[in-house]
């Protein structure tokens, strides 16, 4: 992409009303618009980032045998009647009537709607296990909305249904999706700490959290610092075999919401030394539920025994926009955004130190080419601004690599290589930053 053809509207002036670092950085990046509060227009370059988190969402759900649909934002009230959830969720629903005088609402998540879908077709344990996700927009009429994308009115989130033959089952299903969601996050570069949770309007029995720690975040956590480094599966992750002893070793360690928080557990087992009492975001959330919609919506299947009984439920969400935001919170400095890799809106940006030089030019065209043709995402900063312009947006939008090319170094034979999480730099040929960045 070339900078000059973009759309790129970088702000200079810090937005008043952002109180945090990740909603001013969004804001100068040009990666968002306000519309209205808590709903935004995604703008290329948020909808880049936005992009790259839904994909690593998907592709670890289809990995860990989710199997992705998708549902509609508008739902019917009468459905949310049979569960008793209509009246039950309050303000924070928006409730909308169409021209028949028909009462639908925008869907704040789709345990109702899933459950409609599958009591259609599923009669039989035979069909089981079966997991669904979808990954939509859902809008809560937040009381407060605010910190930008992460307290949004309309957000996106992926949600998972499962549905199992017996709490057995269903207790297997959640510990895929527990180590699905660990991979997850460790791929955006980030650590979401699971955490003891309160299951919440959902209902439920079992219930985690996964946290990332920020001061800004919005919920009060303890945890034992060793949490911190224990190891998330990798690749050969095998979601067949028997995976209790990874949540074990996850789950024995303390790490709990404030909402269900054991102050005297917590001072017995963490040693002074190791008791983290900070923030976090909540960026995802798992929930066991058993019987809840099943029972109020007759979801039934015939089970090995030939009679019909409730199929055992559970969901799992993550806050994909949201995540946006809280990455940013983890990764940033006084300059901008220090994008992780895997969820970079471009991987390098080339940066022209001398828009209209010939050889500068050329050089700069060449790179461009060839990292293309490799297939590397390249922003090139082809603008006419001054070359300390370059260097504040190339950090504000905080792509990984910065290529600077001048006629001092292009003397040389050389270009310069910024590494924008630390920001080392090295020279050298522009062959091999072309063989270093498509490696
Ligand atoms: P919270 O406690 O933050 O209000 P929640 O527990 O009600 O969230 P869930 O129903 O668990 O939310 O939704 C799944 C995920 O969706 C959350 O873990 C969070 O990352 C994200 N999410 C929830 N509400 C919002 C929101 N208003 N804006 C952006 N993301 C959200
Ligand atoms: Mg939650």
């Amino acid at each position: 992409m070339r900078l000059s053809r973009y759309f790129l509207p970088i702000l200079k002036e810090t937005p008043k009303d952002a109180e945090i670092a990740s909603h001013q950085l969004m804001l100068r990046a040009g990666m968002i618009r306000q519309e209205a509060a808590g709903i935004y227009a995604w703008l290329p370059l948020g909808l880049r980032v936005l992009r790259k988190i839904e994909q690593i969402v998907r592709e670890e759900q289809d990995r860990a045998g989710s199997i992705e649909l998708l549902m509609p934002t508008l739902q019917l009230a009468d459905l949310w009647r049979e569960s008793g959830r209509y009246d039950a969720y309050g303000p924070e629903m928006l409730r909308i009537q169409d021209r028949h005088k028909r009462e639908l609402l925008f869907g704040p998540t789709n345990e109702e709607m899933i459950t409609g879908i599958f009591r259609s077709y599923v009669k039989s344990y035979k069909s089981l296990p079966l997991n669904l996700y979808h990954i939509q927009w859902k809008f809560r009429d937040e009381q407060r909305p605010r910190f930008g994308v992460m307290r949004g009115r309309e957000f996106f989130m992926k949600d998972g249904y499962s549905f199992d033959v017996d709490e057995a089952a269903a207790r297997r299903t959640y510990n895929r999706m527990f180590v699905a969601y660990l991979r997850t996050f460790a791929r955006m570069g980030i650590k979401a700490i699971p955490m003891r949770a309160e299951t919440g309007p959902i209902g439920g029995d079992h219930s985690h959290e996964f946290i990332l720690l920020a001061d800004t975040g919005e919920s009060a956590v303890y945890c034992n610092s060793d949490v911190l480094n224990l190891p998330v599966p990798g690749d050969d992750i095998d979601y067949d075999s028997d995976l209790s002893g990874i949540i074990e070793q996850w789950t024995t360690v303390y790490a709990a919401t404030e909402d269900v928080h054991d102050a005297e557990r917590y001072d017995r087992e963490v040693p002074a030394e190791k008791r983290v009492h900070t923030r976090g975001i909540e960026v995802g959330q798992i929930f066991y539920f058993g019987t809840k919609y099943s029972d109020s919506m007759k979801a039934l299947v015939t089970g090995t025994d030939g009679t019909e009984q409730p199929v055992h439920g559970g969901s799992y969400g993550v806050g994909v926009s949201r995540l946006v935001g809280a990455i940013i919170e983890a990764c940033h400095d006084e300059n901008g955004i220090k994008w992780p890799e895997e969820v970079a809106p471009f991987r390098v940006s080339i940066l022209n130190l001398k828009q209209g030089d010939a050889g500068t030019d050329a050089a700069c065209e060449a790179l461009y080419q060839e990292l293309g043709a490799k297939g590397v995402d390249v922003l090139y900063d082809d603008t006419d601004q001054r070359a300390g312009a370059k260097f504040a947006t190339a950090d504000l939008i905080g792509v990984p690599w910065q290529i600077l090319v001048g006629p001092k170094g292009l003397a040389e034979g050389k270009i310069e290589l910024k590494r924008r999480s630390d920001g080392s730099r090295e020279s050298i040929s522009a062959a091999d930053a072309v063989a270093k960045l498509s490696s």
